[in-house]
């Protein structure tokens, strides 16, 4: 690129977690600011127009029209798109919802919680743009051209990334899984018992012996490992939020199938509680909208 670079950012569905890791990208904003300028973010100034850009960084999954209208000007107008952030990449924790028909959400919601004083049924209608029917990923309504996963993405991967773009060289990123970096001990016995993650509080952990082979479930085998391994580091087995090592195949059924060799020799029961008897949010927790499983039809046109 010559001259200083042009870098718009916007935000979808979001909890704001994303734009927020940018700016933890520290002094190597200063690197990134003598190549580039920042034309356009919402976290800097309410604008509303779309302005040309080299760079667009787009953080959030889809979940209404408004955001679908507004990845199409991103698209629009940025040379580059880069889908920030699990919801971006894959649906994240908010594509949970896709177990539930919006109906049921809204009933939810807006009548059936305890606590809601809702005796007119009353829902969100004037004014609010109308959900889509499923919480979709970024590439689902516009071509991606670079994915940078996590919830929300390690700030040394973002300004790597970003680098990368503003030199014009191909981004080199790690093809391994968490378990790589990971230094908790693997001695590779075999599993005898599974167990929510909570019952850890009463229990001794080994502070350097591997989640799994003490009986937690940790996803650091089937999880794109781009964050340095560091919750496991800091005591915390892994959910996932950097997406499947193997964007191609389905990442609940490569963990499920994973637990399954694992814990052959548990009774089924076990396993199920180990899962809260609810193993969507355990094996998809950031990336139920990327599953087969959603069918969304292509809205790229
Ligand atoms: S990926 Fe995580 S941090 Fe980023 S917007 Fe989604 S929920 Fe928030
Ligand atoms: S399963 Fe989890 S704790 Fe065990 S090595 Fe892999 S990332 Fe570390
Ligand atoms: S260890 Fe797992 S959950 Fe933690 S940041 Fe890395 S990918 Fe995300």
């Amino acid at each position: 690129m010559s001259g200083k670079a042009r870098i718009a950012t916007e935000w979808l569905m979001v909890c704001s977690g994303c734009h927020i890791s940018l700016l933890d990208i520290h002094e190597a904003i200063i690197d990134v600011l003598a190549k580039a300028e920042i034309v356009r973010s919402p976290v800097l100034a309410d604008v509303k127009e779309f302005v040309p850009a080299d760079v667009g960084i787009i953080t959030g999954g889809i979940r209404n029209e408004h955001n679908i209208h507004v990845a199409k000007e991103m698209r629009k107008n940025c040379k580059i798109i880069v889908s920030l952030g699990s919801c971006a990449c894959f649906g994240g924790t908010p594509s949970l919802a896709n177990m539930y028909t919006n109906e049921e959400l809204f009933d939810k919601v807006y009548k059936n919680t305890m606590g809601v004083d809702n005796p007119l049924g009353r829902e969100p209608q004037d004014d609010v743009p109308p959900l889509t029917e499923k919480v979709a990923p970024l590439s689902s309504v516009i071509d991606v051209d670079v994915m940078i996963p996590g919830c929300p993405p390690v700030p040394e991967l973002i300004a790597q990334a970003v680098m990368s773009l503003l030199d014009g060289k191909p981004l080199e990123l790690p093809n391994q899984s968490v378990c790589e970096p990971c230094p908790r001990v693997k001695k590779h016995t075999k599993i005898t018992e599974l167990k929510r993650w909570y019952k850890s509080a009463g229990e001794e952990l080994d502070p350097d012996r591997c989640f799994l082979e003490q009986g937690y479930i940790c996803l650091g085998p089937v999880t794109w490992g781009l964050c340095d391994a560091r919750c496991p580091k800091v005591g915390v087995p892994c959910r996932g939020c950097h997406g499947p090592l193997n964007p191609d195949r389905d990442p609940g059924v490569d963990a499920a199938s994973f637990l399954g060799t694992l814990s052959s020799d548990i009774p089924m029961e076990q396993v199920m509680e180990a899962m809260g008897n609810d193993p969507i949010p355990i094996l998809y927790q950031h990336q139920f909208g990327f599953t087969k499983f959603n069918n969304f039809k292509d809205a790229k046109k």
